[in-house]
């Protein structure tokens, strides 16, 4: 429970200047969301996003750094809003998810999806450095999402400045913003939508409004070239999730685009050595082609992915959306973003800017989504277990092939793994599916099956 110290009544009048720190997917959904419902409800604002990046450029530190996977949920809403993500935007669409485990993988496909999941490149696409002249993309095929996005906002009639602001300063009645020690503006109203790998979130705890940036873990990420029709024949439309047990890995995940493939890895003091190690190994390495060698240079990149929520993310005039607040366990972070966004940009053009308002009206999006991550953990900490006990990794295996063999079953377990490793759905959902009786008790066959069939292999020996 907070104890609310501002003001209770300040609302954005007509002409209302609006600061969005950060261009990422927080910042211009808020703006394409308040610009929109500004205008239908016939109040006229003022809004600038500042944002220091241009994502048209290649490489690390021209991009914000994701595996770039659009959920399906968020492909829908985003296309309810009139945001529609087709190629070159979308580099491929997914329709499977194949999880390896040491043991053995298995291919899911969710039956009733329509290759609705996207993936796309943050920025200018990876550095062609890394490359051969020869297998260089053409520059038409890398278009930058968050380049997309914020032309939206544009649209919109958002005002967009290419400068990054190093100062917020609270006066008696409005936050006033500076770029290169020159005050630009007293704003109506600071939308902190700076993410988690800039220090702007720490120049926001510094105001003492009692705002707390997430907890966050360093992940690593690689964009390997392979070529376009070998990414199409040996990747096809499907995301890999690995659950190896290589040490120090928590996670890792090959994502194909265009003529790369994403590797994500989450763990402790991952490295280019790690990533080596984790495409020489042989189940990782039976993927890529035959003739395929490892580039010496690839793109990466050590961005921080957010495992914990802010506090007191609001305050008079304030407000702090997407990364820099909540978002969602290991996955569809631009969900997050969409849902915060949204959910400020209302409570902004609707109700007011105080504290008050933002507690009342835009908190619950962030309490609804920490709430979650809860469960989430709960959920990740249990897949850990199963990875790491070979019995039960079996017989997950084998229940998803059966289930996979047989849409009869009602595809039980594999829509809650498709769900949670998609981010499809809510932990909260998923975690609620999970308790099915028939399915626990399929489970439990199957593990029976594992030991018994175990036991006779060692009778026989
Ligand atoms: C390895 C990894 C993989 C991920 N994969 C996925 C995925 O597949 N799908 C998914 O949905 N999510 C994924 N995420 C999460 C996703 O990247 C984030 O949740 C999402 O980018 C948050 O959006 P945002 O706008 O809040 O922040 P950001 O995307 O970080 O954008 C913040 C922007 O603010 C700008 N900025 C910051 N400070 C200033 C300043 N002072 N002045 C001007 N500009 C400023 C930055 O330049 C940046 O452009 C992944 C994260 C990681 C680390």
């Amino acid at each position: 429970m907070y104890n609310l110290k501002g003001n209770s009544n300040l609302t954005l009048n007509d002409g209302g200047k609006i600061a969005v720190l950060g261009g990422g997917p927080a910042g211009s959904f808020f703006s394409i969301f308040a610009l929109k419902l500004a205008k239908q409800i016939g109040k006229d604002i003022d809004l600038t996003i500042y944002e220091h990046k241009s994502f048209l450029n290649e490489g690390p530190s021209s991009c914000n750094m994701c595996a770039g996977v659009i959920s399906e949920s968020l492909v829908q809403l985003l296309a309810i809003e009139g945001i529609c993500l087709k190629p070159p935007i979308v580099q491929r669409a997914i329709d499977t998810y194949c999880f390896q485990t040491i043991s053995g993988d298995v291919l899911l496909n969710s039956p009733s999806l329509q290759r609705g999941i996207a993936t796309v490149y943050r920025g200018g696409g990876p550095t062609s450095k890394s490359t051969s002249e020869t297998n260089k993309k053409p520059e038409s095929e890398k278009i930058s999402f968050d380049d997309f996005l914020i032309d939206c906002a544009k649209k919109e009639g958002a005002k967009v400045e290419n400068i990054k602001i190093d100062k917020v300063e609270l006066n008696k009645d409005k936050p006033g913003i500076f770029s290169k020690g020159e005050k630009l503006f007293d704003a109506d109203l600071v939308v902190g939508a700076c993410g988690i790998n800039a220090k702007t979130a720490k120049m926001f705890e510094e105001l003492g409004i009692g705002y707390t940036h997430p907890s966050v873990i360093k992940a690593f990420q690689s964009e390997i070239h392979i070529g376009k029709s070998f990414v199409s024949s040996h990747f096809g439309n499907a995301i890999h999730i690995f659950l190896i047990n290589q040490p120090d890995v928590k996670f890792a995940a090959i994502t194909p685009k265009g003529s790369y493939v994403t590797v994500s890895m989450l763990g402790k003091d991952i490295t280019k050595q790690t990533v080596i190690d984790f495409l020489n190994y042989p189940v990782v390495k039976d993927k890529f082609p035959d003739s395929w060698d490892i580039p010496d240079a690839f793109c990466r990149c050590v961005p921080k992915i957010n495992v914990g929520a802010a506090r007191h993310p609001f305050a008079d005039r304030i407000v702090m959306i997407g990364d820099a607040s909540s978002a969602r366990l290991y996955k569809d972070g631009i969900g997050s973003a969409y849902l915060t966004a949204k959910a400020a940009a209302n409570t902004a053009i609707l109700y007011g800017v105080s504290e008050a308002e933002f507690y009342k009206y835009y908190y619950p999006t962030c309490r609804k989504i920490n709430r979650d991550n809860f469960l989430g953990n709960l959920m990740f900490a249990f897949t850990d277990t199963i990875n790491k006990t070979p019995i039960i990794r079996e017989a997950l295996l084998k229940l998803l092939r059966n289930e996979q063999k047989r849409p009869e079953l009602g595809y039980k377990c594999s829509t809650i793994l498709w769900d949670m490793f998609t981010g499809n759905e809510r932990y909260t959902d998923i975690f609620i599916r999970a308790f099915n009786p028939g399915l626990l008790l399929r489970f439990l066959i199957n593990i029976f099956n594992v030991i018994f069939i175990r036991f006779k292999t060692i009778w026989r020996q």
